[in-house]
């Protein structure tokens, strides 16, 4: 008997590709393959947490137990090449992937934009390998040689930028008491080339952020352009700053499958869809690499993935598609400890009520994944510690 079904293939497991198979998942009209090089859900928001003690089950979930008794067909491989003639994706394992419809969500990575040393040198907070490089990095300085760090370099005034800065104070002198260095200055600084943190968001919030940052004690190097790293220092506007700790979260471009496989791309590296989200006949992008008004965000990876999956299960039910309306996320910034600024359409909100607020949303974001037990399990996980030292760990 011939397979009636529309072979809906899905490029990547993140934010955006995970949401498009779940919605799909019960559809009676299509068959869902999502390709993923990861066996886990990376959970971005959670990661300067992990990279400050935070636990790592607040960071990672397991494909399998997302997809547990789902009629979905799950395949850990690295796509690399499109055969748009046949429809096919091929791996870097040599297999390969047909399709009816493709949708691709395969993220951004990390750009240095050709900063001398800065891939050798800095730590990164875009995986929960980086996160838990950083998180020993800290550790080992003080166990090993029995001193921290005397600066601390966070280089990007972004929101993660912001949250890692935010976060690292609390956390390094937790470990320093722990190790019984009280009596120790700690610098931290945070690096922005642009006039003010978080440009893109209105004055009033990067004002309420950059008050915040200071009250922790962080020192604000803004209108400040990186120029080179060595082993134990970084170049910034022509004067050295000494550090064996600099992390990088200044810079990301798009993924270079969507380059090495021809895709028509905007002038800010992302690859050109229609209204329906299509680049191609039957080649769909949504998430962090589609040139929409609010790539870049979780929140929009998600509204794309239940917009596509509807238009998907539509047209295999053979009927018209929807064409997509981007909605404006909310952002929220926590920066140190029970605090965060909020931006919810016009209404500004900063402190405690934003980090509440941040709190709730963290759970629905497990939520939209994960039933409510598991979400919980999650989402508690953040507020947990994970010290991989058993000084840190006893008592
Ligand atoms: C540290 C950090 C904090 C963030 N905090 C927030 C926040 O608080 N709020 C918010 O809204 N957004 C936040 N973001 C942004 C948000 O995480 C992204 O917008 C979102 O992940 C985009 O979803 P996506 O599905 O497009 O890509 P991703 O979630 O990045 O998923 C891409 C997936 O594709 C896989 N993949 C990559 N290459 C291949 C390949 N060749 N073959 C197969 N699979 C591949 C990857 O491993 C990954 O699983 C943050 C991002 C970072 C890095």
């Amino acid at each position: 008997m011939v397979n009636q079904k529309t072979k809906v293939l899905i490029l990547g497991g993140g934010f955006g590709g995970i949401k498009t198979a779940l919605e799909l998942a019960d559809k009676p009209n299509v068959d869902v393959t999502l390709l993923s090089d990861q066996t886990n859900f990376r959970y971005y928001p959670t990661l300067y947490r992990t990279a400050t003690g935070g636990r790592l089950s607040a960071s990672q979930i397991p494909l399998g137990e997302i997809f547990k008794a789902r009629d979905i067909k799950i395949v850990h491989d690295t796509a690399k090449t499109l055969d748009r003639q046949g429809r096919k994706i091929i791996g870097s394992s040599g297999r390969t992937y047909g399709y009816d419809d493709l949708v691709l969500a395969l993220g951004v990575v990390t750009n240095y934009f050709g900063i001398k040393g800065l891939k050798e040198y800095s730590y990164g907070i875009k995986s929960i390998e980086d996160a838990q490089e950083l998180r020993d990095h800290i550790h080992k300085l003080i166990l090993d040689e029995g001193k921290p760090d005397l600066n601390y370099v966070v280089i990007g005034g972004g929101p993660t930028g912001v949250e890692l800065a935010g976060a690292l104070p609390t956390h390094i002198k937790h470990v320093m008491d722990r190790h019984g260095l009280h009596d120790k200055k700690l610098h931290i600084d945070l690096v922005e080339a642009a006039p003010r943190l978080v440009p893109r968001m209105p004055k009033e919030y990067s004002r309420a952020v950059q008050g915040r940052l200071r009250r922790l004690g962080i020192k604000l190097y803004l209108n400040q352009t990186v120029q080179a790293e060595t082993t134990d220092s970084l170049m910034v506007s022509g004067h050295p700053i000494k550090s064996h700790t600099v992390v990088w979260t200044a810079g990301v471009t798009n993924h270079p499958f969507f380059s090495s496989n021809e895709f028509s791309l905007s002038e800010h590296g992302k690859v050109k869809v229609d209204e329906y989200l299509s680049a191609e006949p039957n080649i769909y992008v949504i998430g962090d690499n589609a040139d929409t008004l609010y790539s870049g965000m979780a929140q929009t990876a998600l509204y794309d993935a239940v917009f596509m999956a509807d238009n998907l299960a539509r047209q295999a039910a053979g009927k018209r598609p929807r064409a997509y309306r981007p909605k404006k996320p909310i952002y929220v910034t926590p920066v140190g400890p029970r605090w965060a600024a909020v931006l919810w359409n016009k209404v500004h909100l900063y402190g405690w009520l934003g980090w509440l607020l941040r709190s709730v949303a963290d759970f629905a974001g497990y939520h939209d994944y994960e039933p409510w037990w598991t979400a919980s399990k999650h989402w508690l996980a953040e507020y947990e510690t994970e010290d991989s030292c058993p000084t840190c760990t006893g008592g």
